[in-house]
């Protein structure tokens, strides 16, 4: 799903804030006749933008600036590309009046704002309102659409009716934020009975009889995170159907695509995704000068808050995904934390969201349960209805926790990468109470400070210890009643760190996101091609490299190779593959397996019986990247996994070095 959401000004290329600053509130008062099947709107807009010299917006390219009146008098704008500028009158509160008018595109235009029979998306960063630049806003939209539909909009519903084939809807928000976003389609609209918020669907008519598990999912989650956070900032929550394959998160709302509203995920991890962003990138919104923390603390609270719920397994299987994930992002497309924005493609998604919720698990287990809860409640309290950065959550949680954590945020925001670690010298000795284990602890320059934990195996079972490392070389020592046997360093993945390739057995991802993949197509018909070309386009993070077949012999860059059942058994003996493929049954009809050929070079093989078979991969292939293999019998995953993995270089058998006091 396209999780980007991006703020007005960094969409449409405005470097710096206007003469309007970040802090002044402004009014509009907007007025809205929709058309949605032929896309006509026609928008006026009343804007009480404060005292100022002048008043700077974008305005989409769609959109005409039709007339325009300041305090009742026709006045004068000038205008470079999409961006607009108006000379206030001195020392006045004025009211500027906007008419506009356009079409909205086509959904095959690919713009922002789409139009067509399933409905209209209008979000409130696609510049359709004057809205100027880092400005906050209170608003009152006032709509009415023709042609059966219904709208919704960000802000309380305040009345609706429907009259004449009209729909006429009013929306109010004093809540200063993002300008409103309008939807629009032929929904079915049902509501929870005597929950506060109101929570309401505006589905689609197939997608009614979901509505009532929807509307008692997202009820729970509400009071969920006011239970954790603090008060849920709006006066309802809505959950919108969408034509578009979306799942995006409004003030108040979440709008997701009507194909992916039916699939169990999207009840459960993500639409508690959805509700938190209320509170965090809606609630107190980001401030994009230092990152964006929002999705990495949306996913720790809400995805893997909801795997720790399962247990400690699922748990920590997740924050494994997310090490794996991020052991196959090649060093050079690594960046610091504080450089992610929003997610346009799988890397900015490692560590965007991964990293991001990694180190908040960090930080709980630095400071503690309560510290950590604490905090969270300090930085809503301190800042909702804001924006803040992550500077702003680092003084709530030094101040809930009473630890000063500049080293913590500093070494894991704003260095790229990840602690290398690896065991070096050990030495076991028997002492009069009992054993003593010496172990040094290595790590690559430059070092970070962990609070490691470790498993201790003795005779009498197992210990866990913990040890904080800060250099580059660390010598640990313990004292054991018990003769120790072995010893692990991080046995529960609580520490983001990169993995070695002995604790990494290959996934698809390694090849998908590395920018150096050579792509090789191998059919024995020529339709076999297209299907082959455009699969290699959604799987690959960065554009494909076309390739011959000769190079499948090239060893040293990671391959991705297409090909039919015929022209893989040809190209086999070639790959020089160091483990054997994964044999297909009679009912599979396609698979893919990522491999690792003996110098460590990485293989991602795509094999199907035919075009048609390789068409069915298309949509449902690139969700399994984290996987190791998939096996598909049509367009379904019959069986996926990731090959069994050795215990790595932070494991130490010890009981083979006892010396003799
Ligand atoms: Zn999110």
């Amino acid at each position: 799903m396209n999780k980007l959401r991006l703020p007005v000004t960094l969409l449409l290329g405005l470097a710096c804030a206007g003469f309007v600053s970040a802090e002044t509130v402004v009014q509009h008062d907007v007025d809205i006749d929709l058309s949605p099947t032929n896309g006509r709107i026609e928008i006026v807009d009343r804007v009480r933008p404060g005292a100022g010299q002048e008043y700077r917006f974008a305005l989409a390219p769609w959109l005409a600036l039709r007339d325009l009146r300041i305090n009742d008098q026709p006045a004068a704008y000038s205008r470079a590309g999409n961006i607009y500028r108006i000379t206030l009158p001195n020392g006045a509160d004025p009211e500027i009046r906007f008419e506009l008018g356009g079409s909205i595109p086509a959904p095959s235009a690919g713009d922002l704002s789409q139009s067509g029979n399933d409905g209209v998306y209008l979000p409130g960063y696609a510049g359709w309102l004057p809205v100027g630049t880092a400005e906050r806003i209170d608003f009152s939209l006032k709509v009415r659409v023709s042609g059966g539909m219904r709208a919704v909009a960000t802000g309380r519903l305040i009345e609706a009716q429907n009259s004449d084939g009209v729909y006429h809807a009013t929306f109010e928000s004093h809540w200063p934020g993002e300008p409103p976003s309008l939807f629009a389609g032929p929904y079915e609209v049902n509501q929870s009975q005597g929950s506060t918020p109101v929570v309401q669907t505006y589905f689609h008519p197939e997608l009614e009889p979901l509505s009532k598990a929807y509307l008692e999912a997202a009820a729970a989650y509400v009071t969920r995170y006011d239970a954790l956070i603090g008060t849920y900032p709006f006066d309802d929550f809505r959950i919108v159907s969408a034509p578009l394959p979306v799942g995006l998160g409004f003030p108040g709302l979440t709008y997701v695509g009507r194909e992916v509203l039916p699939l169990p995920f999207m009840r459960k991890r993500s639409l508690a995704h959805e509700v938190l962003h209320n509170w965090w990138g809606n609630g107190v919104a980001v401030d994009y000068a230092d990152g964006n923390w929002a999705e990495g603390l949306t996913t720790y609270l809400a995805d893997y808050a909801l795997s720790e719920d399962d247990g400690i397994e699922p748990a920590r299987t997740m924050r494994l995904k997310w090490l794996r994930d991020y052991s196959a992002l090649p060093p050079t497309r690594d960046r610091p934390l504080t450089e992610f924005i929003g997610k346009q493609h799988d890397a900015a998604q490692v560590i965007g969201y991964n990293k991001a919720a990694f180190v908040f698990h960090m930080l709980r287990r630095e400071i503690g349960e309560t510290a950590f809860v604490g905090g969270l409640r300090l930085f809503w309290q301190r800042h909702r209805q804001r924006s803040a950065g992550w500077d702003d959550l680092r003084r709530a949680f030094e101040e809930s926790s009473g630890v000063a954590l500049g080293w913590f945020f500093e070494q894991w925001l704003e260095r790229p990468g990840a602690p290398l670690l690896s065991l070096g010298a050990h030495r076991v000795e028997q002492t009069a109470q009992g054993y003593r284990v010496e172990i040094e602890v290595l790590q690559k320059a430059p070092a970070y400070r962990l609070k490691l934990p470790l498993q201790l195996v003795t005779l009498d079972g197992v210990e866990t210890r913990h040890a904080t490392i800060d250099s580059a070389l660390n010598r640990l020592d313990f004292e054991l009643a018990a003769r120790p046997l072995a010893l692990q360093i991080d046995p529960g993945s609580e520490i983001f760190r990169r993995l070695t390739a002995a604790e990494t057995p290959p996934i698809m991802r390694d090849i998908t996101l590395d920018p150096e993949t050579l792509t090789v197509i191998a059919g024995s018909d020529s339709e076999f091609r297209d299907p082959a070309r455009e699969l290699a386009g959604r799987l690959l993070d960065t554009p494909p490299k076309f390739a011959g077949a000769e190079a499948v012999r090239e060893q040293d860059r990671p391959l991705l190779l297409i090909a039919d059942s015929d022209q893989f058994e040809k190209l086999r003996r070639e790959l020089e593959l160091e483990t054997a493929p994964q044999r297909m049954s009679a009912r599979q009809t396609a698979a893919a397996w990522a491999l690792r050929r003996a110098n460590g070079s990485t293989v991602l093989v795509v094999t199907a019986r035919d075009a048609g078979g390789l068409r069915q991969l298309l949509r449902p292939l690139p969700h399994y990247a984290s996987q190791s293999y998939v096996l598909f019998e049509g367009s379904r995953a019959a069986d996926k996994g990731i090959w069994p993995v050795s215990r790595g270089p932070l494991y130490r058998a010890l009981d083979a070095a006892l010396r003799q006091p």
